[in-house]
């Protein structure tokens, strides 16, 4: 844990108490705040008052007194409306800030040299995160990986020389980091989502620009310019006079790094240069992937890898659970879990990655179900249908792919297993993209992942493929 001194001696409420909000609370209590905490939720606040947090409610607490408001991120700060705790800190004029921007004030107090790489996007945020934490650590590098992902940034190991903190951020954190100043800022893409919280698209996207516009002095910008409001933004960054490195994967580049099938290529001074080859890169796989890791590639070597360490570690990138990630060969087999694809826009992406798909899609439907789709039709073999949405898809791919309503993922496994060792194709795929929520079945998205893990694990004669992280 890192302990938050910045607040040593004054009161501090934090608000939301989940994960991050919990460690929050305790980092604060452990740098000498006293800090005072509430939930909505009951169970949330005998949690913390069993964890020996101070809990009150915020509404009859004397905000006079409070240096600031720590918010958990997924309390609403502006969009559909401000929280209740919002309004009154706003009211009393107390600063409201998230657990991001503590880290950032105790980095600045405490070391400053600890390089911070922070990463965001509408999508592809994990996968670049991790692979950057991978391709440091992988390079002898003290790299610690967290916020968005996995373990919250106060719960890290505390500042040490040398030591790199690699972070996703999400447009909620960046909203309330105000002195976040990374030493490398990543911006992935931005598209559409997340505007329940946002309100415009303008006002996401200026958002996720400040994470990379506002990189300390002599850092670097990673901007993946393949959208209008990215592009925009890397053209204001490099206008301030800021370092940007930008990639593309649509189109070669005469400045900076590009995809060229699945080469990644650097251009600069007239020439260009083979960075990288991900192709064999079972866990980079896809269009999409190649933009996580030009990014990827970007930022370590701005953070003084060489490209012969660089190379290394993408070799041995093991992937995310969930995402895209092969699990097992089956003779010519591949098993492919992309539980996380809950919508129609991710399972396209996993779709357009491979060919000779029998398929395993279904669960709870999303609004226009896989019409998106139609495009990849020509690749599956066949679907096996599960979940409430198994009637609606069959309608969609009927006269078009063929398809069997499974009912259950273990049921859908063995058929497709089935099938696809029965065909002639090359390199078979049996590929988990539901394309839908999964709480028809399953609790959320990891679980169902698993379950499809599990049933894929049992079969005999499976060989396993190292999915540790
Ligand atoms: P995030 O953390 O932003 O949600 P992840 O790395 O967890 O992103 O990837 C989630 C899903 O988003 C992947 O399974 C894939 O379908 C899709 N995805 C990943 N990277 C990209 C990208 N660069 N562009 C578009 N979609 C992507």
């Amino acid at each position: 844990m890192i302990p938050v001194t910045t607040f040593a001696g004054k009161r501090i409420a934090v608000f939301g108490l989940g994960r991050s909000g919990l460690v929050a609370a305790q980092a604060l209590a452990e740098g000498g705040a006293q800090v005072v905490v509430y939930d909505d939720d009951e169970k949330s606040v005998a949690r913390a008052k069993a964890a020996g947090l101070t809990a009150q409610d915020l509404r009859a607490s004397d905000w006079s007194s409070l240096a600031a408001l720590v918010l958990a991120p997924g309390v609403p700060l502006t969009h559909p409306r401000p929280h209740w705790s919002v309004l009154l800190a706003r009211q009393t004029g107390v600063e409201i800030i998230g657990d991001i921007e503590l880290f950032c004030r105790e980095r600045a107090a405490v070391m400053a040299r600890c390089p911070l790489v922070a990463v965001t996007g509408t999508n592809g945020k994990s996968t670049t995160t991790a692979l950057i934490a991978h391709l440091l650590k992988s390079a002898g590098r003290d790299a610690q990986l967290g916020g968005n992902i996995g373990v919250p940034v106060l719960a890290l190991a505390p500042f040490a020389p040398g030591r790199i903190y690699v972070l996703e951020v999400s447009s909620y954190q960046i909203d309330l980091a105000p002195s976040l100043r990374p030493s490398v800022g990543v911006l992935l893409n931005v598209t559409e989502d997340h505007l329940d919280r946002h309100g415009t698209i303008e006002n996401y996207a200026a958002i996720k620009e400040r994470l990379a516009a506002r990189i300390e002095s002599g850092g670097t910008a990673v901007v993946g310019i393949d959208d209008e409001w990215t592009r925009a933004a890397a053209r204001r960054i490099a206008d301030a006079g800021r370092r940007v490195e930008c990639v593309s994967v649509r189109s070669p580049l005469g400045e900076g790094l590009y995809a060229e099938n699945s080469r990644i290529m650097r251009a600069g001074k007239g020439r260009s240069e083979l960075l990288a080859d991900l192709a064999g890169i079972a866990s980079l796989r896809g269009l999409h992937n190649a933009q996580n890791a030009g990014c990827a590639i970007a930022a370590a070597l701005a953070l003084g890898l060489d490209i012969a360490e660089v190379r290394k570690g993408l070799a041995t990138f093991p992937g995310l659970a969930h995402r895209m990630q092969p699990i097992a060969r089956w003779g010519r087999v591949l098993f492919v879990n992309d539980s996380k694809a809950t919508n129609a826009d991710s399972a396209a992406r996993a779709l357009s990655s491979f060919q000779d798909i029998f398929w395993i899609a279904g669960g709870r439907p999303k609004t226009g179900g896989i019409t998106s789709l139609a495009g990849y039709f020509p690749r599956i073999r066949k679907a096996y249908l599960i979940g409430e949405a198994a009637e609606e898809f069959a309608r969609t791919l009927d006269g078009k792919v063929a398809c069997e309503i499974s009912v259950t993922l273990e049921r859908a496994v063995a058929a497709a297993a089935r099938d696809a060792e029965a065909s002639t194709a090359a390199e078979p795929v049996v590929l988990l993209s539901p394309a839908c929520a999964s709480f028809d079945q399953y609790p959320n998205f990891e679980v169902r992942g698993q379950a499809f893990v599990d049933a894929v694990m049992a079969m005999p004669g499976i060989d396993h493929l190292d999915v540790s992280r």
